[in-house]
């Protein structure tokens, strides 16, 4: 890149190597590309530039948490990082931050503590993923059944086109109705249509610290009545997650959590209601009993609240640890959770594959995961065959093919399936409105 940015271009090639890939499975970094790590608004716009100028791809990149090959590098195009404009303006009078895309999730809930603050949305890899790719994504995570995706939280943003025209979308206060809501269109279009370079994020007072109840069941069945119950609480749990039979298995090989053998289900359900958080848990703890959990431990204090949410946490390193993997994100009404996870489990033994089905059970959206072996062509085959199985099994429960991950490549091949043809030409008319050369992450959504 012939540029006035070169201390922004990495130029090691082992260095450049670790841009070239996101988390997606089997994700392969391109042969060439560029990768230029920006520093501010004005390094945008100048690669922007350059890139129109010489018919240049560019994929915009956060941290690479992404599960969907959304930001992968392309071959001869330019990875535009902006993990570095990471700037933290809190109002707290308007509650409202004014941040930069490269803020990482957990460091602006860090940051916020001092204010009383709070930024809701709280993806599992809150920890690395950054607020531009939460935005780019419409991130979701485990608090959602109670305050909603990333989405509710983003009043404004400034973008900047493929060419480097710099745009505003929203506002800053409270409320506001003029014209159309572009902010809500960017947020989602997983870097298909600019780049973002600020973002006001709407705050929320802090919650209490919350409390967890933890419940282990030994059906499958009499784990979904647990969940209906929780539904007719009159307090929203913050969090309602929920691990199947073969997920509880994988956490206990991964190491000792406590969990009963042969556990069918277990519900981790929290509350954060302020002043409340303990009577909340014990009418929950009740509701599960009620509804059949065999085994039922309430927190009492926060230290024990966070003992409880270990096992939850451990899920990933623990599905890790089990090898190559392909994991689903079908989001389907919260009633018919209960037949999504008996179809997960049929695929699977169907296409003679192990599973794991665990997830965001208050919003219906679960992490089916199947297991194969990558050096045994068939179990790839049928680990692919699964994948697509899911997405049918979720249609025909009136869900949809992704509840928080998004499309990127991997799920590009069902997006016309569930959209329609029409609607998929109005949506790649509205890209051309924005990206007319097509340079702003090609190939990723619409495939
Ligand atoms: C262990 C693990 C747990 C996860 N848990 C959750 C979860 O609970 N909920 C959830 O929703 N997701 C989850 N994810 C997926 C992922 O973390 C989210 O999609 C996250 O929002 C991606 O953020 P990122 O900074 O890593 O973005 P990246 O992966 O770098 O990029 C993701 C997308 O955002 C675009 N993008 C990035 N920055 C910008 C920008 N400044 N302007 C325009 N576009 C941009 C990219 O082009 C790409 O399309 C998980 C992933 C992992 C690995």
């Amino acid at each position: 890149m012939d540029s006035s940015l070169p201390d922004r271009v990495v130029t090691d090639p082992d260095v450049a190597r670790t841009y070239g890939v996101d988390h997606s499975p089997g994700a392969v970094a391109p042969e060439a590309f560029t990768v230029v790590r920006a520093r501010d608004r004005a390094d945008v716009v100048e690669v922007l530039q350059y890139a129109a100028a010489h018919r240049t791809p560019v994929v915009t990149q956060g941290a690479r948490t992404a599960t969907t090959g959304a930001a992968v590098a392309l071959e001869g195009g330019i990875v535009l990082n902006t993990e570095a404009i990471n700037q933290v303006e809190v109002d707290p009078v308007e509650r409202i931050a004014v941040v930069g895309p490269g803020v990482v999730n957990g460091d602006l809930k860090s940051q916020l503590t001092a204010y009383g603050l709070a930024y809701p949305p709280d993806p599992a890899s809150s920890g690395s993923c950054t607020i531009g790719g939460n935005i780019a994504t419409n991130a979701g995570g485990l608090c959602c059944v109670k305050y909603g995706v990333t989405a509710d939280y983003v009043r404004g943003l400034e973008v900047v086109l493929a060419g480097g025209e710099v745009m505003r979308t929203g506002r800053r206060t409270a409320k506001g109705v003029t014209g159309y809501d572009l902010t809500g269109l960017f947020v989602g279009s997983e870097g298909t249509l600019g780049v973002v370079t600020e973002a006001v994020l709407r705050l929320i007072p802090a919650p209490d610290p919350p409390l967890t109840v933890l419940a282990v069941f030994d059906t499958l069945e009499a784990t979904l009545a647990g969940v209906t119950a929780l539904r007719e609480q009159r307090h929203t749990p913050s969090l309602i997650e929920l691990l199947d039979g073969p997920s509880v298995a994988a956490i206990q090989d991964y190491g000792d959590y406590g969990f009963p053998a042969g556990a069918e289900g277990v519900l981790l359900v929290q509350s954060d209601r302020v002043g409340h958080a303990h009577e909340d848990v014990m009418a929950y703890a009740d509701a599960l009993t009620s509804a059949g959990a065999t085994d039922v431990a309430v927190a009492d204090d926060r230290a024990e609240a966070d003992l409880l949410m270990e096992g939850r946490r451990a899920l990933n390193p623990a599905l890790e640890a089990r090898g190559s993997r392909l994991i689903e994100d079908v989001c389907v009404p919260v009633g018919r959770l209960g037949d999504l996870v008996r179809a997960v489990h049929e695929i699977a033994t169907r296409q003679g594959l192990e599973a794991t089905c665990s997830g965001h059970a208050g919003d219906g959206n679960l992490h089916p995961c199947f297991f194969f072996d990558q050096d045994d062509a068939a179990q790839v085959a049928a680990a692919q065959a699964a994948f697509g199985e899911v997405v049918e099994a979720a249609w025909s429960l009136g869900g949809t093919l992704t509840g928080e991950h998004g499309v990127g490549t991997l799920k590009a091949p069902w997006l016309e399936r569930e959209l329609g043809a029409a609607e998929v030409a109005r949506q790649r008319a509205l890209k051309a409105l924005f990206d007319p050369l097509g340079i702003m992450n090609p190939g990723r959504v619409f495939g």
